[in-house]
């Protein structure tokens, strides 16, 4: 690891942003070179590895079909922990890797990711002192790179840091430490970084065929989404880093061989709910430690709403919008209900959403809940590299572990250490520090965009907010400076608008349609938007689960 000087001396400034216009990005990407490394999938792992090679000095071309993080890495919980429930597994390894990692997360963007408290209330006098001690083992697993320490708590306590907790039959709690992170902020932070550090992304630009030389593959071919335009790209290693989609990427591969290789990721939904703050007021995140089907859940303030969920639900065919299921639904309604003080019903979700777990595929009869979330790395005889599993905690890690075995199989020469351990993204205040005065449980707004907030005030409609929090001149940073092409991509993982209040950003996208125009983008796609967010407004009906 770089020490610390060594370090920030490589760190570009972001006073001045990168431009990504579109028409700049294809002309790079067209014009014939052979690229070091060519990565598939603009997810946390893909944009992980592009960073970690950039850094290193490799030369990177990143490929996303749609949107960065529109994949998984948009719909996680955002929590950058080590894992109690992998902990109650004796998923030792994991957690002790992701409590290293979430280190690091904080580190690199703390305008992005922060500590978290969690709150486990105990309404039997058991659980105080049988979670306390699983508890314990978890700050003794962090060590010194533990955020604060696990204490046990009174009844009254519980109630003062979570004002929303059913108060009957309180006995107790627990409260210990993780951290919350913007997960499509932090994604594009990744994906800004490593072009500031001469990495070329591209996202609507989908890689159709994997070309290849003497069995091995050389190459790529990608259409651009928009203008169906094709362009190939060359490079001495490829990477598949397309999450739940992975198999199709290794199948297209394998084609050219006459192969069919056996999958290696089982999708597994997840869903979320989200309401408003009032049902679980103050900073603190609330842990049920174990549901009717044995999981966590979490209801976690993010954003000023709050986030309740999740679920783990086999997904095989991968749909590449997934919708909350109706039972997922009521179970998250019905689980927080036996924990908050005003139980939400149908009538007060302000969004609901899902997201499907890469998870690296067991033998045998399971559950998906019962699967590691430990990553796998495989190079096939094509010599084509593929990551899959992990957590969004651990993608460092995983980009880590992806160029080692890169190296190792002699597609990549050896070149530099791994730099990117607490490394500062584009947005990160200078020695780490932590914006006190905002907490993530805050709505978002100018100081999301940490050293970057100053460069709103010099576009247009810097005051004119379209939301609370959310500006005009926001919109414009989007398309200019991180690659927004749509409503979508402006109101989903700029600003998460979509995520906190479905109506709402309805409301808002006739507006940012209207500023899309005006930079130049000729159809937003605000009628695509506005049918999405009827979806993430109303959560299935009951009778079609
Ligand atoms: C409900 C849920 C909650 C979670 N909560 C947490 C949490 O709190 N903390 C945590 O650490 N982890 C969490 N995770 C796990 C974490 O979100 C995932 O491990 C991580 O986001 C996976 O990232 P990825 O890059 O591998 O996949 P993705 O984000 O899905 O990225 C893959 C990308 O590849 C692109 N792609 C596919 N095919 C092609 C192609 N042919 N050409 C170009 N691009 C292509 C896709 O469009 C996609 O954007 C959660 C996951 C879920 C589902």
């Amino acid at each position: 690891m770089a020490v610390e000087g060594e370090r920030d001396s490589r760190v570009k400034s972001s006073a001045a942003p990168l431009p990504t216009e579109r028409a700049a990005l294809w002309s790079r990407l067209t014009t014939p070179r052979r690229h070091d490394l060519a990565v598939v999938g603009g997810g946390a792992t893909g944009l992980g590895v592009a960073l970690d090679a950039a850094l290193r000095g490799y030369s990177v071309v990143l490929l996303e079909a749609h949107d960065f993080a529109s994949g998984t890495s948009s719909r996680a919980t955002k929590l950058a922990h080590g894992g109690v429930r992998y902990l109650a597994q004796g998923d030792i390894h994991l957690v002790r890797e992701a409590l290293h990692e979430r280190k690091h997360i904080l580190q690199s963007a703390p305008h992005l990711a922060q500590p978290l408290a969690f709150v486990m209330p105990s309404y039997k006098l058991w659980e105080t002192p049988f979670y306390g001690v699983g508890l314990k083992i978890y700050d003794a697993l962090a060590g010194h790179e533990g955020l604060g320490r696990t204490e046990w708590l009174s009844a009254g306590a519980v109630q003062r840091l979570l004002p929303g907790v059913q108060p009957r039959g309180l006995k107790g709690g627990v409260k210990y430490w993780d951290g919350q992170f913007d997960d499509a902020r932090l994604a594009l932070a990744l994906a800004r970084t490593a072009a500031l550090h001469g990495a070329l992304l591209v996202n609507y630009c989908e890689v159709q065929q994997v070309l290849h030389e003497g069995g091995k593959a050389v190459g790529l071919v990608a259409a651009d989404i928009e203008t169906g335009q094709t362009a190939t790209i060359q490079a001495g290693c490829i990477v598949n880093a397309t999450g739940v989609w992975v198999d199709r990427l290794r199948a297209l591969d394998a084609q050219a061989a006459g192969e069919r290789p056996q999958p290696i990721v089982e999708p597994s939904q997840g869903a979320h709910v989200v309401v408003d703050a009032e049902f679980l007021p103050g900073r603190d995140a609330l842990l049920v430690p174990s549901t009717h089907d044995g999981r966590v859940l979490f209801a976690v303030p993010w954003l000023g709403k709050v986030i309740l969920g999740t679920t783990d639900t086999p997904r095989p065919d991968a749909p590449r919008e997934p919708h909350p299921g109706a039972r997922e639904v009521d179970f998250i309604l019905s689980e927080s209900a036996r924990y908050l003080k005003r139980a939400p019903t149908r009538v007060d979700i302000r969004s609901c959403w899902a997201g499907l777990r890469p998870l690296v595929k067991l033998s045998g009869d399971h559950d998906t809940k019962s699967i590691s979330r430990e990553h796998t790395v495989r190079i096939a005889r094509s010599g084509m590299v593929t990551v899959a599993g992990g957590k969004w905690t651990t993608y460092r890690a995983m980009a880590e572990d992806v160029l080692a075995h890169c190296i190792q199989g002699g597609r990549l020469p050896a070149r530099g250490a791994c730099t990117t351990a607490g490394f500062p993204l584009v947005g990160a205040p200078a020695g780490a520090r932590l914006d006190e005065k905002h907490p993530l449980s805050e709505a978002q707004g100018p100081h999301s965009y940490g050293t970057e907030a100053a460069l709103l005030d010099t576009l247009p409609g810097a005051d004119r907010w379209l939301a609370d929090g959310f500006s005009e001149a926001m919109v414009r940073f989007a398309v200019r400076f991180e690659y927004a092409r749509s409503v979508e991509d402006i109101l989903a993982r700029r600003s998460r608008l979509l995520f906190l209040d479905a109506a709402h950003a309805a409301r808002v996208a006739p507006a940012v349609a209207g500023i899309l125009r005006q930079e130049g983008l000729r159809e937003p796609g605000l009628e695509a938007f506005l049918g999405l967010a009827v979806a993430y407004a109303q959560p299935a009906a009951a009778a079609s689960a």
